[in-house]
């Protein structure tokens, strides 16, 4: 517990740490609450770099809530594709859409308007509001947690619902009144550079003189891990079908409640997006995909195709580790399917696409040219 005196040093000791060497990011260069938002949303899974140039082609193409709300889906989720969680995406339209009908145009300044668009939690509200708006909200994710478990000494799982709620009041008595948004970006900006999850730097932290768990000897090892949950292995088999001009087909996201619960077989991963005819894997994979593409494609005589194994591709998401076995099938012609599209394999971006479909896609490439090479 700090002293009045102690959290005015504190306040006064991180915020002009943050005001002299924060990174210079694309969105602390606006004070746009559209534009804070997106960093939000693209943040909240991603890393700075990575989420940049992403941030940067979004704006250009969508520069307001307006041009977001007005823009086809499928040029949304092209603009996201390749960084991950792609619901984000779909909820940043939605929420623009009702930003449009409901609030003029321009993101709610007041947290229980902002909590009501899809996409939108605690602490998202939290930073965009006192970033955009001086709201005096104190953020708290996993980067602010594991500095305030470390300022503390705070030993357990800080997502342990209660000890949760014990760190929003301490981070909302630490807010400084008067920067809320710097002082919330502070706390983000120590947690992401010097308060780091493996090897905390705190020669160089502007706070150490008030951290409890340095003082101790521990810092390092907080906050306390909380036990994993074990690994599910997921096996899947894809079909890459190729003609002769080298075009595979991709088939569309589910379009319906109906669609979504025939496409549960396969993780909503692949099947969110365009993705290539792929099936789940118990049993023996070119069997399994035979067979599932025999029932796709009734009136295609699918026996006499031969499906060329193309390697495996891994991808772990959360819990779940995926190994996704690609078959290269070339066919004269690709057959008819319902919604689906064709593109050239070598450029499917032009289409919605994973990161593992895009990985699906390269595997594909690969054993075609060899398999061209051995004829
Ligand atoms: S002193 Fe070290 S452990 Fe404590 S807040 Fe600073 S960087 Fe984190």
């Amino acid at each position: 517990m700090l002293n009045g005196r102690e959290l005015a040093a504190f306040r006064k000791q991180l915020l002009v740490w943050f005001r002299q060497f924060q990174r210079d990011l694309p969105w602390r260069r606006t004070t746009d609450p559209y534009r804070i938002w997106l960093s939000e949303i693209m943040l909240q899974q991603t890393r700075v770099a990575a989420a940049i140039p992403y941030y940067e082609r979004f704006v250009q193409h969508f520069p307001d809530v307006h041009a977001l709300a007005a823009a086809p889906e499928d040029e949304v989720l092209r603009l996201w594709s390749g960084l991950g969680y792609y619901s984000r995406a779909r909820n940043l339209q939605k929420a623009a859409q009702q930003i449009m009908t409901k609030g003029g145009g321009q993101f709610p300044a007041r947290l229980e308007d902002a909590l009501a668009l899809p996409g939108i939690g605690n602490y998202t509200a939290a930073a965009i509001l006192s970033i955009a708006y001086g709201k005096q909200l104190a953020v708290l994710d996993g980067n602010v947690a594991r500095v305030l478990a470390r300022l503390g000494a705070i030993h357990g799982d800080i997502r342990e619902p209660q000890r949760w709620v014990q760190l929003q009041e301490t981070a909302n008595g630490l807010l400084d009144a008067k920067s809320p948004g710097d002082w919330n970006q502070a706390m983000m900006e120590l947690g992401a550079t010097l308060c780091t999850p493996k090897s905390p730097q705190c020669l160089l932290c502007p706070i150490a003189q008030f951290c409890e768990g340095r003082k101790l000897g521990f810092a390092e090892s907080l906050p306390e891990k909380k036990t994993k949950r074990a690994t599910v292995q997921i096996i899947l088999a894809a079909a890459v079908l190729v003609n002769g001009k080298g075009e595979t087909v991709l088939l569309p996201p589910p379009q319906n409640a109906k669609e979504k619960a025939s496409a549960d077989h396969i993780p909503t991963l692949v099947s969110r997006m365009w993705h290539f005819p792929t099936v789940s894997v118990t049993g023996e994979p070119a069997a399994t995909l035979a067979s599932f593409l025999g029932k796709t494609m009734p009136r295609v005589q699918t026996g006499k195709w031969r499906l060329v194994p193309a390697g495996k591709v891994r991808h772990a998401v959360t819990y779940r580790a995926i190994t996704l076995l690609p078959f290269l099938v070339e066919a004269r012609k690709i057959p008819f399917l319902q919604g689906a599209k064709q593109v050239p394999l070598n450029d499917i971006s032009s289409l919605p696409v994973s990161n593992l479909t895009r990985k699906v896609a390269h595997a594909a490439l690969a054993a075609a040219v060899s398999s061209t090479a051995e004829r």
